[in-house]
């Protein structure tokens, strides 16, 4: 995984893609590659591996993206959806990082705030992934369905 040219060129495509299509193209985001699992221990309802993280950088607007082995197993199953969500959403944690940093709702615990950070995020990852197109008959904007 490390050093397999291809996978790396398509995570880095599909993390500039989102970039790109969520207004950040402006932000300098790195990927690192990093070969051990780990266990998501952020949701207890999960008995998953972490499949990639992000670390954002307001002041500097720099991100680093931390790609490991369950993206990895997605791109040998050729499951490029899965890698595409896994990257777009961590992309669009970019985008919900200010918000994140100027909430303050001491009647909220820890972990609501995180699952309204999480669900914004993920919201913004799919609006980012849809193609939507001008239908001049109804003249309204139309999304298409996710693309699985
Ligand atoms: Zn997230």
């Amino acid at each position: 995984m490390l050093t397999h040219i291809p996978f790396k060129k398509c995570c880095n495509d599909l993390v500039f893609e989102a970039a790109r299509k969520m207004g950040v193209s402006h932000w300098k985001i790195g990927l690192t590659y990093v070969n051990q699992d780990k266990k998501d221990t952020e949701h207890e309802s999960y008995d998953d591996f972490v499949a990639a993280s992000i670390c954002v950088d307001r002041r500097y607007t720099t991100a680093t993206v931390k790609v490991r082995p369950p993206v990895w197993r997605m791109w040998l199953k050729k499951d490029f959806a899965g890698m595409k969500t896994t990257l777009f959403h961590e992309t669009a944690h970019i985008c919900t990082q200010h918000m994140i940093d100027l909430i303050d709702l001491p009647y909220k615990t820890e972990d609501e705030i995180k699952d309204a950070w999480e669900s914004l995020t993920e919201l913004i990852s799919r609006i980012a992934q849809q193609d939507f197109c001008y239908n001049v008959e109804d003249k309204k904007i139309a999304f298409n369905k996710l693309k699985k």
